[in-house]
């Protein structure tokens, strides 16, 4: 083989190989589903790693998980919670004084609406995750599934992690919600900082609904995600390392907060190398493993 076609055999390999290994992950769920089967069939038909969350008193609710399920998605339960603030709830809104055996039941019905559901998330709940005593019902009561929590954050002192604690439940959070706004540079910007998030800290969960502004963001920029993002389902994130669950950000489109990097662990500078002496190196680390054999082998038969 002639040296440029080794170094371009080369450069395949370290594409292949290295993606895995240094792509930020990225997970998209989107929340409220079982009201809107047109906006919704728009969301089934993008990339399946795109996962739903879907509540459990909707009038298609059933329909949804099956199809998802289908299409091998990822399916979590949208449990509503009481917020704060007044406003209309579904029926079955978990409230933190309810009794443990009606926070069973609600959750048992709500498993039985959302087939093929691997995890739950809270819809609204500002009121009931910030309770702990609240959260701990709730916790005690998915002991009996086998579902992870995805925390919401829809308010920051959020209890879900603490309450966890002994249970055996898993619990990952939210960092960015995509669509305060209906604005499309607003939900841009916002895709744009859970990419940002991936890159900096490995992961990040982005959570957005079935709305038409919402929609056409992510039409326009899951086909161009960059070579570094790599779109994961929520269950993925379950066994990251501790790094990835310590107090992240909570951006939402009208607040942003500058977090600098804490550390670096760069102690000297490093000295200047070649391109010549990269490629020699890779060469001599991948040359020989059977990944390059292989691509070495086949790029012989592409040049005849
Ligand atoms: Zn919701």
């Amino acid at each position: 083989m002639n040296p440029l076609a080794s170094r371009v055999v080369s450069f395949i390999c370290i594409c292949l190989l290295a993606q895995p290994v240094w792509a930020g992950k990225l997970s998209i769920v989107i929340d409220d589903f079982g009201y809107r089967p047109h906006n919704e069939n728009q969301v089934l038909a993008m990339p399946t790693a795109v996962s739903i969350a879907i509540l459990p008193n909707a009038p298609y609710a059933r329909k949804m998980a099956i199809e998802a399920h289908r299409q091998g998605r990822e399916v979590l339960i949208h449990l509503p919670m009481e917020p704060i603030s007044r406003q209309p709830l579904e029926r079955d809104t978990l409230r933190p004084d309810m009794s443990s055996a009606e926070i069973q039941r609600i959750l048992r019905e709500a498993v039985n609406h959302v087939p093929y559901a691997v995890g739950l998330n809270n819809h609204m709940g500002s009121a009931m995750t910030s309770s702990l005593s609240g959260m701990q019902k709730v916790m005690q009561a998915m002991a009996a599934y086998q579902l992870y929590f995805l925390d919401s954050m829809t308010i920051g002192n959020s209890q879900a992690s603490r309450a966890a604690q002994g249970t055996g439940i898993k619990v990952i959070k939210r960092n960015v919600f995509l669509d305060d706004t209906q604005n499309e540079a607003d939900i841009r910007r916002q895709f744009m900082r859970a990419i940002d998030i991936a890159r900096r800290r490995g992961s990040a969960i982005a959570i957005g609904h079935p709305r038409p502004a919402t929609i056409r963001v992510l039409q326009q920029m899951l086909p161009t995600l960059p070579a570094d993002i790599v779109l994961v389902r929520p269950s993925q994130l379950l066994n990251e390392s501790e790094r990835y669950y310590e107090p992240m950000p909570i951006i939402t489109a009208s607040k942003s907060v500058f977090h600098p990097v804490r550390q670096c662990y760069v102690k000297r500078p490093l000295s200047p190398v070649s391109q010549a002496k990269v490629f020699r190196q890779l060469e001599e680390g991948i040359g020989q493993s059977d990944v390059g054999t292989y691509i070495k082998q086949r790029w012989q038969t592409w040049l005849e």
